[in-house]
């Protein structure tokens, strides 16, 4: 893996969220990603640029299930607007998103009906359904090797071997957890503990508070991976931009772990680049 290369992509998908770029070719390419914490999307041209991106916090879905369809329903149809006014001032013709991918946790594929209705609420036509850390790894173009999805909810694997997927696990212990403890530790709501979370300058402060909860999820990764094939952990997803956590989970593992600096744009960005 690259990662300078992938530093700079990411940086440019980041960037998309406040500029809308000029796109190359008429084709959009959209990932939409039903995430527990965040609905993202993120719009790229044909030859992968990013173009721009949205995204909105929100409480409609739990550990990957939709669980207030006219919510979700309701943000995807505003971000999905507010993306086809940006792209039409950019371009100044009128754009209309239709395709779409979308990628399921894995262990919810049940679930995947609701999500393309939701889509399909929306105005999109679904063209591809994707697992999340399969989608990462169109970013990451890793042959051998452990991508690890730390979201909201759960802590996903992709464990891939000559550029494919051969196992996938997803387990409960996310970013919602780290904040429970966090509102538990200071007594606080967890929205409020949302906010300490997400605030980087707080992180070296929380970072010992929350370390068992990452010890947890490095114990999950341990469990999937098999310890003496893998040389690399790559990390992507919302959670992972806490700062250190990283550390914590190289030392626990005994496994190299890397990550691009803006982690939680990894998935939708691969799960566009499906489209
Ligand atoms: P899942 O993949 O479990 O369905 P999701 O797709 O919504 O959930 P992401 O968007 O990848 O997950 O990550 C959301 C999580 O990332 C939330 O718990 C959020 O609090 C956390 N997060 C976002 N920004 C930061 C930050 N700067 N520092 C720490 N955590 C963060």
């Amino acid at each position: 893996m690259d990662i300078q290369r992938i530093e700079s992509y990411m940086k440019r998908v980041e960037q998309s969220e406040t500029e809308t770029f000029q796109p190359v070719g008429n084709k959009f390419k959209v990932g939409l990603d039903l995430g527990t914490a965040y609905i993202v999307i993120v719009v790229l041209d044909e030859e992968n640029n990013p173009i721009a991106c949205e995204k909105q916090a929100h409480n409609f879905l739990k550990d990957g299930v939709v669980v207030d369809y006219s919510g979700t329903l309701r943000v995807v149809k505003e971000l999905k607007k507010k993306l086809e006014d940006r792209i039409s001032e950019k371009t100044g013709r009128e754009v209309e998103l239709i395709d779409c991918a979308i990628a399921m946790p894995a262990g919810t594929e049940s679930s995947v009906k609701t999500h393309q209705y939701v889509a399909e609420g929306a105005g999109f036509e679904v063209v591809a359904v994707l697992d999340e850390p399969s989608a990462a790894n169109a970013v990451y173009q890793i042959s051998d090797g452990v991508i690890v999805d730390i979201g909201g909810g759960t802590t996903g694997l992709a464990i891939l071997k000559d550029g494919k997927v051969v196992d996938i696990q997803d387990e409960p212990t996310g970013g919602t957890h780290l904040s429970l403890v966090l509102a538990g530790n200071y007594h606080i709501s967890f929205d409020e503990a949302e906010v300490i979370k997400q605030d980087y300058s707080k992180h070296r402060e929380i970072l010992p508070i929350l370390k068992p909860v990452v010890e947890k999820m490095a114990s999950i990764i341990k469990k999937y991976v098999n310890l003496s094939e893998t040389d690399t952990i790559y990390l992507c997803g919302g959670t992972c931009c806490l700062t250190g956590m990283e550390k914590i989970i190289e030392k626990e593992t005994g496994i190299k772990t890397v990550k691009p600096e803006n982690p939680f744009l990894v998935t939708p960005t691969g799960i566009a680049m499906n489209c």
